[in-house]
């Protein structure tokens, strides 16, 4: 079995990502642009490398958990560390980043040139999933690479799921991010429709929660809605980066798509007004300026 993990990329989800395959036994060795943040996971018994390309070349299997398309190129095979510069042939690269299917499709190609498997594992579930080890995670690749992996996804998900070849991991998250973000803009809506006329937080969550209106977005998220919580688990830029891959990825393919743009412009307005490192539940905002009220503040009526 692959023992050695190579994990590159300690943002908001890749710190507790790493965590839990060290708490799974397996050796890890972690790189981080921004090396203070790697000081947490070699107190607690990780190894810490001085490139991307250094991780890569000892790691039997290596992740990358990074912000976009752009990062993923540069540290899989633009830069001269790269991920592609030091990984050993047969050995796994892993992106569990969210980024374009079709640049997914590209670095797989590259690294396949040298003998280096790629696996595209995207993951829902943000920073409660990521933390408790329970994501649910979107496999493109090859099916024997992917059982060959299956321990290393179950130290970090619960429901890990063979999507199809190269790309169809990051083609799944985007369909999954069409349906959460246009759930996340129901719950504000129908939240804030309901704080304007006076509705009682306990009572409205209560209720959406034991009905068909019930979600992730509403279980995670509805609190902190009326609690005025808008710390980042999944940043509202982030969201808009993945609404604009689903609209690249739609164009591709000659698709017309209504809600996904709709969310994306309510987000831009909500990054206008400084939001944008904030929490995707500061959606809310963009909608409380139009109905002048704020439901944070409401008293019930
Ligand atoms: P984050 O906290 O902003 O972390 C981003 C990571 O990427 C950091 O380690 C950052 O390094 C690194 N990075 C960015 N650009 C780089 C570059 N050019 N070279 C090297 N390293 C670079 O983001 P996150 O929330 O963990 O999200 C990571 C990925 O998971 C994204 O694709 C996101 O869409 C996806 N995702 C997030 C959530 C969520 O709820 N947060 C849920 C599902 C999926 P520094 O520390 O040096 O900045």
């Amino acid at each position: 079995m692959d023992k050695k993990i190579g994990f590159i990329g300690l943002g908001i989800m890749g710190m507790p990502m790493a965590r839990n395959l060290l708490n799974a036994g397996f050796e890890l060795s972690v790189w981080n642009r921004t090396p203070s943040k790697m000081d947490e996971l070699a107190k607690a018994g990780a190894m810490t490398g001085r490139s991307a390309a250094v991780v890569a070349e000892w790691g039997d299997v290596t992740i990358t958990m990074l912000t976009d398309s752009a990062a993923v190129e540069e540290v899989m095979v633009d830069s001269y560390n790269s991920v592609l510069a030091g990984a050993r042939p047969d050995s796994v690269v892993i992106d569990m980043s969210t980024i374009s299917p079709s640049v997914t499709r590209s670095i797989a190609g590259k690294l396949s040139e040298k003998g280096v498997h790629m696996l595209d594992a995207p993951v829902s579930g943000s920073l409660p999933g990521a933390t408790s080890g329970t994501l649910s995670i979107m496999v493109g690749g090859e099916l024997e690479v992917f059982e060959r992996c299956r321990p290393v996804f179950e130290a970090m998900g619960r429901q890990i799921t063979h999507c199809g070849g190269n790309g169809m991991g990051q083609v799944t998250k985007l369909a999954n991010q069409i349906i959460g973000l246009g759930n996340l803009a129901a719950m504000c809506e129908g939240i804030v429709f309901a704080a304007k006329a006076g509705g009682d937080p306990d009572a409205l969550l209560k209720a959406f929660g034991a009905g068909a209106a019930n979600s992730w977005m509403v279980e995670n998220l509805g609190r902190k809605v009326f609690d005025g919580d808008f710390a980042p688990g999944f940043m509202v830029d982030l969201a808009q980066k993945d609404l604009r891959l689903v609209q690249e990825a739609a164009a591709e393919m000659d698709m017309p798509l209504i809600t996904t743009p709709l969310v994306s412009q309510m987000l831009r307005a909500v990054q206008r007004a400084d939001s944008g490192s904030e929490g995707i539940q500061a959606y809310v905002k963009a909608l409380e300026g139009l109905a002048g009220i704020e439901a944070r503040t409401t008293e019930p009526g």
